[in-house]
């Protein structure tokens, strides 16, 4: 079925851009993605060939390689990546998050030694925040940043990492003061950097091809001018790269919720039972118009957040509200896939489990879904 659009794209640019995606998911995603997620092998050919043909850096500046594209039409290829896989479009959204501290915050030197590699695909990115103690209360973390000379030695674990043993190089939020927010800074690290050691990898219930494990540093030292940001200020990137962040979320959900409704709309007009294609039946296509007019509304709510950003207002609390609603809407239209398909819905023969396993982790990470709400509720109380 295809998707009705009632977006427009702003410029002839983005609408191929777009093209090219659909072009490359077509070509590189779809015919690799049901052996790579069995083997639970991570696709690094697969993102440097979407770095290479521009898809890694669109939100970014083009002086450092970037697309310098709005976010709006960053989210819609995002959007059709995740229809494809998931873990590539996550992948994509982890390492866009993994930019923003360096092309944010960094120096011209820092932007220009590094920035062009990263929006380039050759080097993968990975953000490290959350630790095994907590995820929900970063600014409790107690990864720790000692000054040595012209470096900083980083001892502490980070805990749940994306990209944890395949990144080129880590964002590290650690402790450089004393106890709260105020105390954390922000460094870029080599992942060859002796002393930091990726642990075995997490067993995940989904995305079973993007890999995840605990970091441990032990006495790693990162040069001093790898500090992105003042001494102090790296909760506050730590948030605003989140505030990015979750928009990307939202839009992958958006993208596995369609892809899901796609499958459960053909799979349900081929379906006969009773002598009638099930789509027929009210129960069904109730359910499918459920799915269809909440995909719309996630969508909407995912863009429309994005042209605040675009427009450079704020968005935080926009932002929080698409992840929260864009990923409990990928939740239950994946989960009323597999009840559409009936016994076929339950079987690895097709996607839509796979699809209901993947949706779950949109709710966990960058801040659940209970976080977002408190996100909200705060905004609310402040008036
Ligand atoms: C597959 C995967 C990939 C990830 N990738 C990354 C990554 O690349 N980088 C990174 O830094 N982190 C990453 N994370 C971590 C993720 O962001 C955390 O798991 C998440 O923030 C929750 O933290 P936690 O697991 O410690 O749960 P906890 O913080 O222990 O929360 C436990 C439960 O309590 C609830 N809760 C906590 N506080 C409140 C509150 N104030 N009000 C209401 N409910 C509350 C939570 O919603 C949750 O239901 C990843 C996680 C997963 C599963």
């Amino acid at each position: 079925m295809a998707t009705q659009d009632p977006w427009t794209l702003p410029t002839p640019e983005a609408h191929d851009l777009l093209e090219l995606t659909r072009e490359l998911a077509g070509k590189e995603l779809g015919p690799r993605v049901e052996e790579y997620e069995q083997r639970g092998e991570f696709p690094r050919e697969v993102i440097r060939t979407l770095g290479r043909a521009g898809l890694l850096g669109l939100p970014y500046p083009s002086r450092f390689g970037g697309g310098h594209q709005p976010y709006q039409v960053y989210l819609r290829v995002l959007e059709v990546l995740a229809s494809r896989w998931l873990a590539v479009a996550e992948a994509v959204s982890v390492h866009t998050l993994a930019c923003y501290p360096l092309a944010s915050y960094g120096t011209d030197a820092q932007r220009e030694a590094l920035l062009p590699d990263l929006l380039g695909g050759e080097l993968l990115g990975a953000y490290c925040l959350s630790e095994p103690a907590g995820g929900s209360d970063p600014a409790a973390m107690t990864t720790r940043a000692v000054r040595d000379g012209d470096s900083y030695l980083v001892t502490g674990t980070k805990a749940w990492i994306t990209h944890a043993g395949v990144a080129d190089f880590y964002n590290i939020f650690c402790r450089t003061g004393g106890p709260g927010a105020r105390g954390v800074s922000c460094l870029l690290a080599d992942a060859d950097t002796p002393g930091i050691v990726p642990q075995a990898r997490e067993k995940t219930m989904g995305l079973r091809s993007s890999p995840v494990a605990q970091i441990a540093f032990d006495g790693a030292r990162v040069p001093a001018d790898r500090r992105l940001g003042d001494e102090g200020e790296g909760f506050d990137i730590a948030m605003r790269a989140l505030d990015s962040g979750r928009l990307g979320i939202a839009a992958c959900a958006v993208g596995l919720a369609q892809a899901a409704l796609d499958y459960a709309v053909e799979y349900t007009r081929q379906r006969s039972q009773f002598g009638r294609p099930v789509i027929e039946f009210q129960g069904v296509g109730f359910l499918l118009a459920d799915a269809a007019t909440q995909i719309s509304a996630a969508r909407a709510l995912t863009l429309a957040a994005a042209s605040l950003r675009d427009a450079g207002q704020p968005y935080s609390t926009e932002a929080a509200k698409a992840k929260l609603f864009a990923t409990d809407v990928a939740m239950r239209v994946t989960t009323d896939a597999v009840q559409a398909l009936g016994g076929y819905g339950y079987v690895t023969d097709h996607p839509v489990e796979r699809w209901m396993r993947e949706a779950k982790v949109l709710q966990i990470v960058e801040g659940t879904n209970q976080i977002q709400r408190l996100v909200i509720a705060r905004a609310l109380a402040r008036g």
